[in-house]
């Protein structure tokens, strides 16, 4: 049905003018709000610039956390595969000195010959490259078996903090000892793995040994990649560090332990922390982890600059745009609201200018009209009486012909000059009608009020004395009609004008040179 169907897109044509129109009229609101408020332009665009500004930083110090947050979890990543290598190396040796010492309290392994007791004490872990040797100390401290011969017939290990402890600890269990450098192997650096053998009855018979070399805790680290700043090392609980990559100048001391955050590390079985470390002053991000069934830490350190060095190249860029682009933003803002500012001015002085009569400067009947409907509203509003007088200069078409045309601008003036100035109260209207026409409109004044002004008015102007030699007086006089009214009793403004004009009309029939107020045209003359 093609007629319905055309009824129904008008419809909806009409629907969707509508809608445009209301769009268009709350668009057009809202532009005159701007162009009467031009720095709410200014304001918004940098409100805007600023929470725009907000937002990208706030992104930018999330992607920094989230930087460190990934940076930590890597390292914790890489520290619980160190521990798990450490530790399953280390139980690894403990089974083998379990192996020793249960051999060592076995009369039977103890009477096979010497070839065939060492295959029984030392299993193949023993042999591990990372292994620097297996021993068994008696209660002297004198080497009685080991794995591999060596030179030891008049060394003495009495002195080494191991024996020590398992001499007077009967349950020491497993002892793992700070480094040392071996006197068997030309001053290797080593850990010992220690466990104590018992004599049958229960007295201290000796030690088991396994030395294991500090070169495997050194190449465990220097596979770990921790950037150029970074440090990963395995130290022990009481703060002597047992392989640092990079390696620590040989009188870097050895010791964490002075470091204040240590304790975290040291009380703590695992954890994160950020601080710079005492030994080469570096900021890192500190991941650590025990490792078990041990006294040691592995703890992995990336720098915190190099952990930060994308982001902070990232934030320098999008920092930098997002000012960039903010400070145009607002620059742009600013400048529309100036030139918004400048628009209102000079629309404010085209209306004055359009409201304003050339040659008196006084308003003209446009200006008149809407500020008498302003006054009307407002005395209204007040309940308060409003008059209006018709001014008209008296034989003017005789002046113009005595005098010239120009004579008689100024004279007009003269006359405007002279309304002004006496009309001074705010509300109080002056205006050209036309012509040698003048409008007074003074709001607040009743009857005799109104009168009186006129009078005065009327007076002044006649005292200017300006020469009109064609007129009965010899000089320039003005008429002047007077009306009252209340706005509440009085229909319009227009028709109090009307009133006025008709007074004006009695005072030019009754003379001229002379103030009549409406209510005595109602009485029949002045
Ligand atoms: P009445 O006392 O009855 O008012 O007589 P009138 O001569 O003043 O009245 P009329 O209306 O006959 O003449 C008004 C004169 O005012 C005519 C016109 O030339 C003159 N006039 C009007 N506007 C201007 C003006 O802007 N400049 C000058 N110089 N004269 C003007
Ligand atoms: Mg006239
Ligand atoms: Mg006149």
């Amino acid at each position: 049905m093609p007629a319905r169907l055309n009824a129904v897109r008008k419809t909806g044509r009409m629907v969707s003018r509508r809608l445009m129109r209301r769009n268009s009229t709350a668009a057009m609101r809202f532009a005159d709000a701007f162009s009467r408020f031009p720095a709410l332009a200014g304001l918004i665009g940098t409100a805007i610039a600023i929470s725009m500004a907000v937002l990208s930083f706030a992104a930018l110090w999330q992607g920094r956390a989230q930087a460190l947050q990934n940076a930590h979890q890597a390292a914790a990543n890489l520290v619980a595969t160190l521990s798990a290598d450490i530790a399953r190396n280390v139980e690894a040796s403990d089974l083998s000195l379990r192996t020793i010492v249960s051999g060592m309290q076995n009369p039977a392994v103890m009477a096979l010959p010497p070839d065939l007791r060492k295959l029984v004490l030392f299993d193949g872990a023993t042999g591990m490259n990372y292994v620097g040797g297996a021993f068994v100390m008696n209660r002297e401290g004198r080497i009685v078996v080991e794995r591999d011969p060596s030179k030891h017939a008049d060394l003495l290990f009495n002195d080494r903090e191991y024996f020590k402890v398992h001499a007077d600890h009967p349950d020491a269990g497993l002892f793992i000892s700070g480094p040392y450098a071996s006197r068997l192997r030309n001053g290797a650096d080593s850990l010992a793995l220690s466990r104590r053998i018992d004599a049958p009855d229960g007295s201290f018979a000796g030690v088991a040994v396994i030395a294991l070399n500090v070169a495997y805790f050194k190449n465990l680290l220097s596979r770990v990649d921790i950037g150029r700043s970074g440090s990963v090392f395995i130290v022990q609980q009481d703060g002597v560090m047992i392989a640092r990559k990079p390696a620590l100048p040989s009188d870097g001391g050895g010791y964490v332990a002075r470091s204040p955050t240590f304790a975290v590390m040291r009380d703590a079985p695992s954890g994160s922390y950020i601080s710079r470390s005492p030994l080469d002053g570096v900021r890192r991000l500190y991941t650590f982890q025990h490792v078990p069934g041990t006294q040691l830490i592995a703890a992995v350190a990336p720098a915190e600059d190099e952990v930060l060095a994308a982001w902070h190249e990232r934030s320098i860029v999008i920092g930098g745009l997002t000012m960039m682009f903010g400070g145009g933003f607002v620059v742009i803002s600013w400048l529309l609201a100036i030139s918004l500012r400048s628009r209102a001015i000079a629309q404010v002085k085209l209306q004055r200018l359009a409201g304003t009569d050339s040659l008196t400067g006084l308003s003209n009947r446009r200006a008149l009209d809407r500020r008498l409907d302003e006054e009307w509203r407002r005395a209204r509003r007040a309940d308060q009486p409003l008059s209006a007088l018709f001014v008209d200069v008296d034989y003017f078409k005789l002046y113009n012909d005595t005098y010239g045309h120009a004579m008689g601008d100024d004279a007009l003036v003269a006359v405007a000059d002279c309304i002004q100035n006496s009309a001074k109260r705010p509300g109080d209207i002056v205006a050209r009608y036309g012509g040698e026409e003048f409008v007074v409109v003074l709001p607040g004044a009743d009857a005799s009020g109104a009168l009186t002004f006129a009078e005065r008015l009327r007076v002044k102007v006649e005292d200017l004395a300006i020469a009109n030699s064609a007129a009965p007086r010899g000089v320039l006089t003005i008429s002047i009609g007077i009306a009252t009214g209340s706005p509440r009793q009085v229909e319009d403004a227009l028709k109090l004008l009307n009133n006025a004009d008709a007074a004006l009309y009695l005072a030019k029939r009754t003379g001229r040179n002379r103030s009549i107020h409406e209510d005595s045209v109602a009485s029949g003359g002045a």
